[in-house]
């Protein structure tokens, strides 16, 4: 349930099998061995690159390291250049913040909050895997911007995370505003992570 979309979406499929009462059986096989059905596998991830079908695909913490690794700026203007920002969301102005994280846990949280692909039950729905999106609090439909800026559940904490910061509850008025302040400081991002397993995110 925490995994990133392509293994949502795998879920989806075979939870679409049980169905029909289709059996399904997991097998590893050798690689570059001639298997056609690998061979189709394998000719699909190399065209990801030459693609944008398959860009919903692949894990936003994955680009995301994927740019780290280049110390050179040409990928990053590349980036923002591209018909990818739009979809995807800035990534590159995620990766100042990599060294204020622990782990990759964290860097996988945090790049799922700012990119709003962190899992909640409105998110599952969309892959068939949740029959309920709505707050069952609010009765409004169970997203991230729902969870961390309006659900009434979680009051008490929005006003903690502010006294500890020192903030206006104003950075609960949008999404953006919310990311911003969040990522203006190392620890206005710790103290955000602390507060997520109060939100039951994390
Ligand atoms: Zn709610």
């Amino acid at each position: 349930m925490k995994s990133p979309k392509v293994i949502l979406r795998l879920a989806h499929k075979i939870l679409m099998r049980v169905k029909f009462n289709q059996k399904i059986a997991l097998v590893w096989i050798p690689g570059h061995s001639s298997i056609t059905w690998n061979e189709r596998a394998d000719s699909l991830a190399k065209s990801v690159t030459e693609s944008d079908i398959y860009i919903e695909w692949i894990a936003v913490e994955d680009i995301c390291s994927y740019y780290s690794n280049f110390s050179i700026q040409k990928p990053i203007e590349n980036f923002r250049n591209s018909k990818y920002l739009e979809i995807l969301g800035d990534l590159p102005s995620i990766l100042p913040f990599a060294p204020w994280l622990k782990n990759r846990r964290e860097v996988i949280i945090i790049t799922r909050i700012l990119t709003q692909m962190i899992i909640t039950p409105a998110l599952l729905k969309r892959f068939g895997l949740h029959n309920n999106p709505f707050c069952s609090v609010c009765n409004q439909e169970n997203t991230i911007e729902h969870i961390l800026l309006i659900c009434k559940k979680y009051l008490p904490h929005r006003r903690i995370f502010c006294l500890k910061l020192n903030l206006n509850l104003q950075i609960f008025s949008s999404y953006k505003v919310f990311l911003h302040t969040i990522c203006s400081s190392k620890l206005h991002l710790q103290v955000f992570l602390q507060m997520l397993k109060l939100f039951d995110i994390y």
